[in-house]
């Protein structure tokens, strides 16, 4: 195998405790042993991020529990003393780092206790404390391996805006960043581990790229180093035909396309991250999804063209707790500019559509939002729309919680006749009642909306009547 610049990301579970931290610097060890160049990216340890967020919601009602930044460092510090606690000097440095960065994290809870307001800003420096307490400990885990090794922050590489919790990359600035700082540590044979999900802004204020985003930094740090794979491990075997956890026949798809990738999870495989693909795509990356428990198996690769799949759909996959709005009334029909106005609503309001669907008749049309985003979109619609409300051009606008949008995904679902039909017939039979439903022009994808109650139903309903258990 030729030399290749490989980044490799190693998700929660992957670095949720000492012996995964080992075996995750083990898989980084073993990589350059075969003569690659390895840049590795982590996440914080599994559930931390949600201890930090905790904490922080906490200090903002004034309360601030000294307890919380004890039990965060004994949980990295066992870690310490299992990989590097033989080794003094190295225990004491990597002790002390800890120390620095939980200093960081209670004074940004005192002080919010103190202030009481919870900014999105605030709220990015809290919860990527915990990429910065991983990535020394998986850099000592590597150095103890015998490869010298070092953890960077991630606001010392990736330049991003100013969207705190959802920040993107700024590429041409995280480039220089990542030649500037990251090609020397390779240059030299040193296995660089860098912080997943945070970023800094022009000015060098952190921010996060979003739950779930240490995918997407593994992606731009490797698009940013022009690297020749990006390898996201995690704790399932690839990208599979469906969440494991809820449909216990899903299969590892060993090939999908780029396409396939983004559009499985933007519609809620939370395998990857939806951001993760897009910088791999436009510089032709290759991304393996492999199994840090399992690493002997080849897991998903995501490529140009996918694997040419006989039935069309590849994989169902479930986004839950959304809301479906709904405008209607039977004098919308021919009242130009309805649609265009709402959307117009929605543009205005930043908020991101996971799904629309109108009735040819007219009289409706409905979306599905995020739970977060939706009340304030609601709001702004009923202002805007005020007069076509008063006037009974449109009679209600609704906004139904406790829904799910299920989507059967596949490149090759194009131009397959009977495909919608299948997936209809096998709701029946289930017993689904399907709310809405839209099929995007790609016809990549067809997405319902159902109760969140009947979501898993629907999504087994679907992965067997595709019969993707079995193997194609
Ligand atoms: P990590 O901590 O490694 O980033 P995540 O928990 O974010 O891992 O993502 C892995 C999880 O995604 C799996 O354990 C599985 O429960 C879930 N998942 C949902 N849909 C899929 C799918 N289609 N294929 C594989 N895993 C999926
Ligand atoms: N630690 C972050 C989170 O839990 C990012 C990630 O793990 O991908 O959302
Ligand atoms: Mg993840």
């Amino acid at each position: 195998m030729n030399s290749m610049l490989i980044v490799m990301k190693f998700g929660g579970t992957s670095v949720g405790s000492a012996e995964r931290i080992m075996q995750a610097g083990q898989l980084a060890v073993d990589t350059a042993a075969k003569g690659h160049q390895v840049v590795v990216v982590t996440s914080a340890m599994s559930k931390v991020t949600d201890v930090l967020i905790g904490a922080a919601r906490l200090a903002s009602t004034g309360q601030w529990d000294p307890a919380l930044r004890q039990e965060l460092f004994e949980r990295h510090k066992a870690v310490a003393d299992a990989i590097v606690g033989n080794d003094a000097a190295r225990h004491e440095a990597v002790l002390d780092v800890l120390r620095q960065r939980l200093d960081r994290f209670e004074k940004l809870c005192y002080g919010l206790s103190m202030v009481h307001e919870l900014t999105p800003r605030l709220l990015d420096a809290i919860s990527g404390t915990g990429e910065m307490l991983s990535a020394p400990l998986v850099a000592a885990a590597i150095a103890s391996l015998g490869r010298a090794s070092q953890a960077v922050d991630a606001t010392e590489v990736i330049v991003a805006t100013g969207q705190y919790g959802g920040a993107e990359p700024l590429m041409d600035e995280t480039r220089a960043k990542a030649a500037a700082l990251l090609r020397p540590m390779i240059a030299l044979g040193e296995i660089p581990v860098v912080t997943g999900f945070i970023a800094a802004t022009t000015d060098g204020v952190l921010t996060t790229l979003g739950r779930g985003g240490s995918d997407y930094s593994a992606s731009i740090v490797g698009a940013a180093l022009d690297a020749d794979e990006v390898w996201i491990w995690t704790d399932v075997d690839g990208v599979m035909t469906a969440n494991p956890s809820e449909v216990p026949g899903a299969r590892t798809l060993s090939e999908i396309s780029y396409s396939e990738a983004s559009e499985l999870a933007y519609y809620g495989a939370k395998v990857l991250h939806y951001k993760t693909i897009l910088p791999a795509f436009r510089q032709r990356i290759p991304v393996r999804i492999l199994n840090s428990f399992n690493p002997g198996h080849p897991g998903t690769r995501v490529t140009v063209e996918g694997h040419p799949s006989a039935q069309g759909v590849k994989a169902v996959t479930s986004i839950r707790g959304v809301i479906l709005v709904a405008i209607s009334g039977t004098g919308m029909q021919g009242i130009p500019g309805i649609v265009a106005k709402t959307f117009d609503v929605v543009a205005a309001q930043q908020a991101n559509v996971l799904m629309i669907s109108q009735a040819s008749s007219e009289n409706n049309i409905c979306f599905v939002l995020s739970a977060a985003e939706a009340p304030r979109v609601v709001a702004a619609l009923r202002t805007a729309l005020e007069l076509e409300l008063m006037r009974g051009h449109i009679e209600e606008i609704t906004a139904e919680q406790q829904v799910a949008i299920v989507a059967a995904v596949g490149d090759r679902m194009r131009g397959a006749p009977g495909i919608a039909a299948t997936v209809f017939s096998a709701l029946g039979a289930a017993g689904v009642n399907v709310i809405a439903i839209s099929q995007g022009s790609s016809e990549r994808n067809i997405s319902l909306v159902v109760t969140e109650h009947d979501a898993a139903d629907a999504v087994r309903a679907i992965h067997g009547a595709f019969q993707l258990d079995q193997t194609s």
